[in-house]
């Protein structure tokens, strides 16, 4: 076996196992799948060209060049258009094809019927060069939204890094003489500085697709942990950290809060009479309101049920008060159409003030639960204040 055998074998191992880490993550993993099937074809493409120009004959020469460039190619827009997929940016199917048909079209009727498959090389090389460059800015603003400027800063470097190394091989094919002779292209440190250079841009993107493909995953389900999926909302858990933070602040600086509990008035008689599916928009209508009448700073949640909670830091008796009532009424007012029937429905509240900093968490929710349960009974559509915890 001689050094290029072990360098094919290297080169079609390291794509082998890139490929096969984005079709299991992929497939049957379910991570982005359009964009994982995507990288996996493009390392594919990628050790096919290299094991293309490294395999002996019966294929001629100009042909075996000819196809591993067109494979290469091939390679870096499926590389682009999975990024494209996955950052939801435009595709560009149309360039990518234009592309594709004007090499073939030059490379068949021009380059090789003179044996200028060298400069068909260099052709491919520098298309290789504009796509990665493309991909570079079209990406790097979405992965900072969504990510963050580090990110899409190493992305950037990585991309911009590999379109120099290709442009310097399309430089490399079409100079054949340069000052420095390991610079001068003969047929073996082609196929090193091809080897390496494409196990070098599988492995490190994949590195970074990697992670940002975990890391969206792993905010995916931060998000879910934190809120309700039907309205949208926090969700209890979340709220009650949001509740013991606020705590804290009263504590340490003696900053009043205040609670709010939802009830919505006779929620059930919706759905026995209208079915679930109507009660879940009146969950929804109703969650949009409270959350659009809401401050910037104070904090909704669905509570569980048809029970909601709102979290109004800063805030003393007083203007809790107010606001409980902009709540009750902008309730009162909603209409939410159902299947051409006219919804609307009341909300009850309780509401407790956190002053002493002695009071625990749990108690002041059963300060306000006992606020509720008392609004309730008094007839329903009103806003009922706890008194003052006992000393
Ligand atoms: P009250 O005025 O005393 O609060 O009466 P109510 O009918 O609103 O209260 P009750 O606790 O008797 O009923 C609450 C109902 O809310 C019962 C349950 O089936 C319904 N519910 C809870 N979660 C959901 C949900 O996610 N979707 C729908 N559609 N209904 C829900
Ligand atoms: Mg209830
Ligand atoms: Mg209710």
């Amino acid at each position: 076996m001689d050094a290029s055998h072990l360098l094919l074998a290297f080169t079609v191992l390291a794509h082998g196992l890139i490929s096969t880490m984005w079709g299991v993550a992929s497939t049957w993993l379910g991570l982005s799948r359009k964009a994982g099937r995507h990288w996996m074809a493009a390392n594919v493409a990628f050790g096919g060209a290299i094991g293309m120009t490294m395999t002996p004959p019966p294929m001629s020469e100009p042909a075996r060049i000819t196809l591993a460039a067109a494979l290469m190619v091939l390679g870096g827009a499926s590389f682009r258009r999975g990024l494209q997929f996955f950052l939801k940016v435009p595709r560009t199917d149309g360039s990518h094809l234009a592309l594709g048909i004007g090499l073939a079209l030059f490379n068949s009727l021009v380059l090789i019927p003179r044996d200028a498959y060298g400069a068909g090389a260099a052709l491919s090389f520098f298309a290789m060069y504009w796509i990665l460059l493309r991909t570079s800015w079209e990406a790097f603003k979405p992965i900072r939204i969504e990510f963050n400027v580090i990110t899409a800063s190493l992305n950037a470097i990585l991309l911009n890094s590999a379109a120099l190394a290709f442009a310097l091989a399309g430089l490399t094919c079409m100079i054949p003489q340069w000052p420095w002779p390991w610079l001068t292209l003969t047929p073996e440190n082609a196929q090193l500085a091809l080897a390496f250079s494409t196990v070098a841009l599988s492995i490190l993107s994949s590195f970074v697709l990697g992670y940002i493909v975990v890391m969206r995953l792993v905010k995916r389900l931060e998000h879910l942990s934190h809120h309700d999926t039907l309205t949208g909302l926090l969700n209890r858990r979340a709220f009650e950290y949001l509740l013991a933070r606020e705590d804290q602040r009263l504590q340490r600086f003696n900053d009043t809060f205040a609670v709010l509990l939802v009830d919505i008035d006779h929620f059930k008689r919706i759905n026995d009479r209208l079915g679930h599916a109507a009660g879940d928009a009146v969950l929804v209508s109703v969650s949009n309101a409270l959350q659009a009448r809401a401050r910037e700073v104070d904090r909704v949640a669905r509570y569980g049920g048809e029970e909601f909670c709102i979290l109004l830091p800063h805030t003393e008796l007083e203007g809790a008060q107010q606001a409980a009532e902009r709540f009750r009424r902008a309730i009162a007012q909603l209409n939410t159409i159902w299947d051409s029937t006219n919804i609307t429905v009341t909300i009850s509240i309780g509401l407790a003030c956190a002053q002493s900093p002695g009071e625990s968490v749990k108690n002041l929710l059963k300060r306000a639960d006992d606020a509720l349960y008392q609004a309730k009974a008094e007839g329903r559509n009103q806003v009922i204040c706890a008194p003052d915890p006992a000393p």
